[in-house]
């Protein structure tokens, strides 16, 4: 067994199991009090494999680097929503750029359209992807798939970008 113990930051804390968490290309345990040191090691020592993956992930995430000024990447937003509108015939109410966490984009109930500001450090054809896929949610709420064929109609490369983005 590889005895190597990855160094992490411990916080102790009066919760009821052992968190890891990788955050800013750092390790962080938290840990209830009734731990001992030797029996957290254990345990982060059996999720290693994990916490080596998230930790490569995590730096990758934070080689990114914008791509554009924000003034050509809000110039690029306009020309391929309205392009996009043309084309497919879906109209947003709205659409903002703002930094989320949890989504690409998002597409409300009520027709608005939210782009992740962190697509500044992607290529174009991302940014396009997700603008094409959240208003392809305009017509369809939902994965199903005469969404996934809506979207493939005006972007037939969709699932080699999808991949990009999970990387
Ligand atoms: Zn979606």
């Amino acid at each position: 067994m590889n005895q190597k113990i990855i160094p992490y930051n411990l916080m102790r804390s009066n919760i009821k199991k052992i968190y890891i968490q990788i955050k800013d290309g750092k390790v962080i345990v938290r840990a209830p009090r009734r731990f001992s040191e030797k029996q957290i090691d254990e345990i982060v020592r059996k999720k290693q494999n994990w916490i080596e993956k998230s930790l490569q992930k995590s730096q990758k995430r934070q080689e990114r680097r914008a791509q554009y000024t924000q003034e050509e990447f809000i110039q690029i937003i306009e020309e391929d929503v309205k392009q996009l509108m043309q084309v497919t015939g879906l109209k947003p109410k709205r659409v903002r750029i703002k930094e989320i966490t949890y989504a690409w984009g998002t597409c409300s109930s009520k027709q608005n359209i939210t782009i992740n500001q962190k697509l500044i450090c992607y290529p174009k054809e991302v940014i396009r992807y997700v603008i094409l896929h959240e208003l392809a949610h305009l017509k369809y709420m939902n994965h199903s798939k005469e969404f996934w064929n809506l979207v493939e109609t005006y972007m037939p490369e969709y699932k080699k970008i999808k991949k990009a983005l999970k990387e």
